[in-house]
């Protein structure tokens, strides 16, 4: 079949219906209690504005498709999970300004143009390793992210609770509305790439080089001026686009925004622009697979070391089956020792099969250990390392390295360890505020994106 053009309607696949997942077997759902309370909130979802537009999704599956033809860079990032208790408009001003500043270094030091997209606006449920967590002789149930329950270690707040999807629903829609007025009303303005510098990042040499390149990206700017073509009248340099993004794990809550889109006549989930599988949930025969081959936004596909190249064609036939630019990314997750080992296979099964996929790296949940402390993180170096080999892996199949996705906050938070900072286990305990995984600071996100450029300049 030849590749459909980016963004075209796609029609209801096959047996495909919003619900059609509930037939299947489903992973990493949460028994809650009352049936018919959480029917009653799934309604009320049903009957909520659509978060993000079909349209928007077909734009950001244009952009993508450019990263699969190798013309661009995606950068994904955000929380692991957003919380309930993180939520304030300086968390997100800040990780948008550091998700900003990454792509303009990105921009001005590889000369390429970058995709962002923020997991943040809807990440909220969190799949877990075990479907309870021990503290002592006390086992409660695990926490699966503020949208299903609470973090703290009480029976009573680790019940699944269906009226937090309606707090994440408003949650989302104030971030979201947020992120709109920073990218559109001139805050994300290349004029301005001065006031996205967060002070507390100190005297690192990496500040030292990004305001090395915001003042030749400002004289630049003088210069276009002066030629008589003004930036602040420029699209392209005046406004940027974020795209949303989180993990479609909570089937029941991103079945109620699921929409029919009246151009193309396609389902489109309305509550992120792209959605994502999760590396425990990807199984063809299962509910997670199931809901998202039926809708038209761009996917995203974790790939762990559990994935062979005969499963991970099934999945391309499942999610992409029409083989359109831009529609799947597989975000690959193998950790510094297992990307050699894993990551060729996969690239030679998508070359035999004739595959354009976006390919970004996630370097960190292949890296998580437990530190003596007893809190989980991640060293910068071996995040490093996993990106290095995802470079090399794809510069000796001669495949486009495409995108990065990360775990970053612009909070000052002692999450992950090493960097230029070296930021040590035993500081750990100080700013450690993640609800699961641990993040790169806005430090360590920033020196990331300048080796980041380093390396695709080469
Ligand atoms: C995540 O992205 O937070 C996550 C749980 O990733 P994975 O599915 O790759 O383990
Ligand atoms: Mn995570």
């Amino acid at each position: 079949m030849s590749p459909a053009a980016p963004g075209a309607a796609t029609l209801p696949a096959p047996g495909w219906s919003p619900d059609s997942w509930r037939r299947l077997p489903a992973r990493q759902l949460p028994d809650f209690e009352d049936a018919a309370h959480l029917s009653r909130v799934e309604a009320r979802l049903r009957g909520y504005p659509p978060l993000v537009f079909a349209g928007e999704a077909r734009a950001l599956q244009a952009e993508l498709a450019a990263v699969a033809e190798g013309r661009a860079f995606l950068l994904q990032g955000g929380d692991c999970a957003e919380s309930f208790a993180e939520f304030h408009p300086d968390t997100i001003r800040d990780s948008l300004r550091v998700l900003l500043q990454m792509a303009v270094v990105l921009i001005f030091g590889a000369g390429t143009s970058v995709v962002k997209v923020g997991r943040l606006a809807g990440q909220f449920a969190k799949p877990r390793s075990s479907p309870v967590e021990r503290q002592g002789e006390v086992e409660l149930p695990s926490y699966r992210g503020d949208i299903v329950n609470a973090l703290d270690f009480t029976l009573a707040a680790r019940r699944p609770d269906p009226e937090r999807q309606l707090q994440a629903y408003a949650q989302a829609a104030a971030t979201l509305n947020l992120v709109r007025a920073f990218t559109e009303g001139g805050y994300a303005a290349l004029s301005r790439v001065h006031d996205w510098y967060l002070g507390f990042v100190g005297e690192t040499p990496q500040a030292r080089l990004y305001q090395d390149a915001a003042a030749r990206i400002s004289e630049a700017l003088g210069f276009m001026a002066a030629c008589g073509v003004s930036g602040d009248s420029t699209p392209a340099v005046a406004r940027t686009r974020v795209y949303t993004s989180h993990e479609a794990l909570l089937l029941g809550f991103e079945e109620a925004m699921t929409r029919v889109d009246s151009t193309s006549g396609a389902w489109y989930n309305t509550a992120g622009h792209l959605v994502w599988v999760g590396d425990r949930t990807r199984d063809p025969a299962e509910a997670h697979v199931e809901y998202l081959r039926g809708i038209a936004n761009p996917l995203g596909l974790k790939a762990g070391p559990s994935l062979d190249p005969d499963g991970f064609v099934r999945l391309c036939d499942a999610l992409d089956p029409r083989r359109e630019p831009g529609r799947l990314t597989v975000i690959t997750r193998f950790g510094q020792d297992g990307v050699a080992r894993h990551l060729p296979p996969l690239l030679r099964a998508a070359r035999r099969e004739g595959r354009r996929l976006v390919w970004a790296c996630d370097p960190m949940h292949g890296n998580t250990v437990t530190s003596d402390s007893g809190l989980k993180t991640r060293r910068f170096e071996r995040i490093l390392g996993e990106v290095e080999g995802f470079f090399a892996a794809h510069a000796a199949e001669g495949t486009h390295p495409g995108g990065l996705h990360v775990e970053m906050t612009g909070q000052d938070v002692t999450e992950c360890t090493g960097g230029s900072g070296d930021a040590s286990d035993a500081g750990l305990p100080a700013r450690y505020r993640t609800h699961c995984d641990p993040r790169l600071n806005a430090a360590q996100s920033l020196e990331l994106a300048f080796l980041l450029a380093d390396r695709l300049r080469r």
